[in-house]
């Protein structure tokens, strides 16, 4: 039935994603220990290291492969007129209606038709509230007073700190039009409905590029932007055809656009948005040249110090989203025996190596006879180049496969032959081929793998 719904038919569920999550240290609910905090989530060791190597990912293909995309990192409290000038204040709301009976309450949006237009409870039938706007930044206070002079918002976006970062890095950088600059970070939003793990959260990361162009060029880089970000996913390796395209229309269209466009992933809850690019015209600088008082004008010296307010191309991915994203799409389960029992399936995370959490994991087939020391003794010397693991505990085929639930692409095995002709067992989680590698030659082969590594279907 839900494959009919969402249009999904892969293996996963959101269940099999966050209980695998779980148990193998991805993700955890944020303080479980009291209950839970609603819309929160902690990284485990197997999370932390896959959120921070997509992320790397992100950071170089936006500034190292780009001359002129330079980094940032602003912080996540700024002064408060940032965000009346950005619209923020006034705009970044979403309409919400309580029900007086059951006391549930949600997005206007969300409510069937017919629940609004009669103000009736979807889930109880009790009586509905006129919807109200609900601001979804989240507000404290900078100081020893909680009063309105202190008033402080956690940045729902990261893009505003790139805003009013602009002329710094023009300056600092000799940056020239077109140019861009990229930043990942925290940001928070009080979300109402939080459903889905990690798909839409109160305390959220985001890696963000703002491309700055010259008026009358925008269209043109909005285009070479949706491509290139395209490029991208293609290059990690998703499966392209759980992507596609969606066009804001004019009630989605947010106040600051002029064109929009989301890349949309088929997650096993259907298509949901993944990624921003935005045409946000030159609204921001705009904003902030009369909020600040400060001219935001660039001076462009190569065409007759020409004057003007750039217009601004944005990519903007969520870093957490994206980490869900490729659980699902890397998660498989595939019969590898058959026995009639559980150990004929086995659970794979074919995830990217150079996303994924463990890259090596060296695997002793005996503790005794020197095995150990040996692969002990390798994993020391793999281990400046790439994330190793090792594990001697329990038969080999259940440590492949605990390996392949962590989405480790390349299990070496040292075995008796090692002792004698110093060759070890490359075994490949995709395909589980395995072949024999001069330990001499090991992390070369490895390298070269990653390098070469392709998705299979
Ligand atoms: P939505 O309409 O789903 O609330 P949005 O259109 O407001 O999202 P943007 O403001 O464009 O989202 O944010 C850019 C990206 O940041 C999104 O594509 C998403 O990947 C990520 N993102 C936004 N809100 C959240 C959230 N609450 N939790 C996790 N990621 C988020």
């Amino acid at each position: 039935m839900a494959e009919e719904l969402t249009g999904y038919t892969g293996p996963a569920t959101m269940e099999k994603i966050t209980s695998l999550a779980k148990r193998r240290g991805f993700v955890f609910q944020s303080s479980e220990i009291y209950g839970g905090q609603n819309g929160a989530w902690d990284y485990g060791p197997l999370g932390i290291e896959l959120k921070n190597r997509i992320a790397a990912n992100w950071w170089k293909a936006m500034t190292q492969l780009h001359d002129e995309i330079v980094g940032l990192d602003a912080a996540i409290l700024m002064h408060p007129r940032t965000w009346e000038a950005s619209g923020h204040v006034e705009n970044f709301t979403d309409p919400l209606v309580d029900c007086k009976k059951c006391k549930t309450r949600f997005r206007a949006d969300m409510v069937p038709d017919e629940n609004l237009a009669n103000k009736t409870c979807p889930e109880c039938g009790g009586e509905l509230t006129d919807t109200r706007k609900f601001n979804l930044m989240f507000k404290s206070h900078i100081g020893p007073t909680e009063d309105n002079a202190g008033l402080i918002y956690l940045r729902p976006e990261t893009a505003q700190g790139i805003y009013v970062n602009y002329k710094n890095i023009i300056q600092s950088n000799r940056m020239k039009i077109p140019f861009g600059i990229a930043q990942i970070g925290k940001a928070f939003r009080n979300e109402i409905v939080t459903k889905n793990f990690i798909f839409r959260t109160c305390e959220f990361e985001q890696m963000e590029m703002q491309y700055f162009v010259k008026p009358g060029t925008d269209v043109e880089w909005f285009n070479e932007w949706k491509k290139r970000r395209w490029a991208y996913y293609e290059k990690l390796g998703v499966k392209m055809d759980h992507l596609r395209w969606h066009q804001h229309g004019p009630d989605e269209l947010a106040h600051y656009a002029k064109d929009a466009y989301d890349i949309q992933y088929l997650f096993p809850m259907g298509w949901r948005e993944l990624e921003g690019v935005h045409n946000r015209t030159n609204y921001d600088l705009t904003r902030h040249t009369e909020y600040s008082g400060k001219d935001l004008q660039y001076i462009d010296q190569d065409n007759n110090n020409d004057r003007y307010i750039p217009f601004i191309i944005e990519t903007s991915a969520g870093l957490t989203r994206t980490l869900l994203m490729l659980i699902c799409d890397a998660y498989d389960e595939e019969k590898v025996a058959d026995k009639g029992d559980a150990d004929d399936w086995r659970t794979v995370l074919r995830f990217h190596p150079v996303v994924a959490p463990v890259t090596v994991a060296m695997l002793p087939l005996m503790k005794k006879d020197g095995l150990a020391e040996m692969a002990q003794d390798m994993r020391n010397e793999l281990k400046e180049d790439f994330a190793t693991d090792y594990d001697q505990a329990g038969a080999i085929g259940r440590r492949y496969r605990r390996q392949d639930e962590a989405g480790t692409p390349f299990c070496v095995t040292v075995d008796y032959q090692s002792k004698e002709d110093g060759t070890v067992t490359l075994r490949y989680r995709d395909s589980m081929e395995q072949i024999r590698v001069p330990r001499t030659e090991l992390a070369e082969k490895i390298r070269q793998e990653i390098k070469s590594y392709k998705r299979k279907a």
